[in-house]
């Protein structure tokens, strides 16, 4: 298949976007693959700020990078993403230059602990207040369960009313899948 599939677009967009030097942010932590892989891909000053409301994922998150020797890139905070702002130091604000949002319910946890429409929006415009010019936020929209559909449409209807002089906004889904396969919206900061 030539098409790029949803999860490798996403990481290339990450990959696009995170400069070695430059700030990353994963909203949700999940399982810790996307703070993982965003961890590889800093160096120098580069850091990451993760964030989940769950113990469970910040362990998990933290295991991992212990094994890869990455622990020293990242920093875990156990509270929920619409905290951002008042979590991430003054130095990291206007350097951050790739986050990602991969929404839903842990993969193997409990669930019913989903992410919300208001707190993932609060949390969008707070990372684009702080985001450098072309900085991206990267939104893995899963939709397949009840609350999952009602975000989805809250989420279309908040990115579409951003003002295009601000920030491009960029949907990529497969328009012929089953069973409601996730998509992507990316933001793009202009000024
Ligand atoms: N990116 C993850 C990975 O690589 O494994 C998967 C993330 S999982 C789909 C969604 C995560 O969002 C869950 O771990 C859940 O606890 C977390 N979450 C739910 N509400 C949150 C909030 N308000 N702030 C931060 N994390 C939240």
């Amino acid at each position: 298949m030539k098409l790029e599939r949803i999860l490798p677009f996403a990481r290339n967009l990450l990959e696009k976007a995170f400069l070695p030097d430059t700030i990353a942010v994963d909203a949700t932590l999940g399982n810790g693959h996307d703070t993982y892989f965003l961890a590889k891909l800093a160096s120098g000053t580069g850091h990451v700020y993760g964030f989940d409301i769950q113990e469970q994922a910040i362990q998990a998150t933290k295991e991992r990078l212990t094994e890869e020797n990455l622990s020293n890139r990242v920093t875990l905070i156990h509270r929920g993403h619409e905290e951002l702002k008042n979590s991430i130091p003054e130095s990291a604000k206007g350097q951050i230059t790739a986050a990602i949002f991969n929404l839903g319910y842990l993969p193997g946890g409990d669930k019913s602990i989903v992410t919300k429409p208001e707190t993932t929006i609060s949390a969008i415009e707070q990372l684009f207040d702080l985001l450098a010019v072309e900085g991206i936020i990267v939104l893995v929209i899963y939709h397949g369960h009840d609350e999952g559909a009602i975000e989805r449409d809250e989420l279309l209807q908040y990115v579409k009313g951003l003002d295009q002089l601000k920030a491009h906004v960029l949907r990529y889904q497969f328009e012929n899948q089953k069973n409601n396969a996730p998509f992507i919206i990316a933001i793009e900061k202009r000024s």
